[in-house]
């Protein structure tokens, strides 16, 4: 009962990791507005906010 129990979470947060590092490899979010931004954008398609990361 208890180890199905385990087992199920442990899937659940298997795919969310697995989802998020996906996401976080796919996708920038804008600093500004939270919006995901496909990498290849060089600005938020929502706000026109900066996705590369270049200290300047
Ligand atoms: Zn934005």
């Amino acid at each position: 009962m208890w180890l199905e129990i385990l087992v199920v979470v442990g899937i659940l947060v298997l795919g969310f990791l697995v989802t998020n590092w996906f996401t976080g490899r796919m996708y920038y979010k804008c600093s500004g507005c939270k919006t995901l931004n496909a990498k290849r954008r060089e600005k938020c398609r929502m706000c026109g906010h900066s996705l590369v990361d270049n200290a300047e």
